[in-house]
């Protein structure tokens, strides 16, 4: 297979793979029976380089882009499907500020993604609101220079390890799809609550939480890319970049089983 990767993804593929299996592979099993979080994985992600290399150059990234992510995802899942997941996250979490962030959010958030000194994650889903994303419950009201979150979120992976959160919520549930916008909320903002943590099978070092939000107070400067409405796209759009690294994910677990 060789013949069909550049040198560059052959870069990644033996980066990645020889840190699956130094700093991986060893602790995989031990990991998952405990729950306990990955850190020590995370630093050797960082000392490598190939925490946030998907993010952009300009702000601190690698700008390896997606094929080569996958690529990354592949080897270290083949070694622990959790920790692809946990690593991979950041991705998805940090896709929305990438794709629909202003200037001023890109410069403020992704270069600590980028060097792997906080963690992102992507909070989405609510308890009815899985497949049809659309249908979110989660309300976001403007009061002078913030916003007021409130509502329910679930699944959201990385949960209690993250330190900055993408967060869509409606400003107007009567606009449907069109109501929807993403906020970037860190941990700490008052009112945001990390809940119960689901029991998995496989991923259990990855912390998969309920996320809650009562009057959360956010800056509307962390309003995704500056302007209302445009939350459900930046969403599917993430989905749209994310669905190849799952992918990925599920061809690591698979060579790895
Ligand atoms: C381990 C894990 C991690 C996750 N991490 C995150 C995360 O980080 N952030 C986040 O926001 N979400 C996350 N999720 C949520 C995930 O995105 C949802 O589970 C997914 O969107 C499906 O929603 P659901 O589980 O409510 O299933 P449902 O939407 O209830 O679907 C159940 C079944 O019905 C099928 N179905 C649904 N609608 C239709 C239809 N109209 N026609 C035919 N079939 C249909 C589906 O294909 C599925 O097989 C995570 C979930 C899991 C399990």
């Amino acid at each position: 297979m060789d013949e069909l990767l550049t040198k560059d993804n052959i870069y990644y593929r033996d980066l990645a793979r020889d840190l699956a299996e130094k700093h991986v592979r060893p602790v995989a099993a031990e990991l998952d029976r405990t729950g306990e979080y990955p850190w020590g994985v995370i630093k050797a992600l960082q000392e490598t380089g190939l925490m946030g290399m998907w993010v952009p150059k300009d702000y601190g990234g690698a700008g390896a882009g997606l094929l080569n992510l996958c690529i990354v995802v592949e080897e270290i899942s083949r070694a622990c499907g959790g920790i692809g997941c946990t690593y991979v996250v950041n991705a998805l979490g940090s896709f929305p500020i990438i794709l629909g962030g202003t200037e001023e959010q890109k410069k403020k958030y992704l270069p600590d993604i980028a060097s792997g000194d906080k963690l992102i994650a992507f909070a989405l889903s609510e308890k009815a609101a899985g497949s049809d994303a659309g249908s979110l419950k989660t309300r976001a009201e403007r009061e002078g220079d913030e916003y007021l979150i409130t509502g329910d979120k679930k699944w959201t992976t990385n949960g209690a390890a993250a330190s900055i959160f993408t967060v869509f919520a409606t400003v107007n549930p009567e606009r449907g799809t069109r109501g929807v916008s993403g906020f970037i909320v860190e941990r700490g903002a008052p009112g945001f609550e990390i809940g119960r943590r689901e029991d998995l099978m496989g991923i259990r070092c990855v912390p998969v939480n309920e996320t809650h939000f009562k009057e959360c107070r956010v800056p509307s400067s962390d309003l995704l890319g500056g302007a209302e409405g445009r939350g459900f796209k930046h969403a599917m759009m993430t989905l749209d970049v994310a669905r190849p690294f799952v992918a990925a994910q599920g061809l690591g677990i698979a060579q790895g089983a």
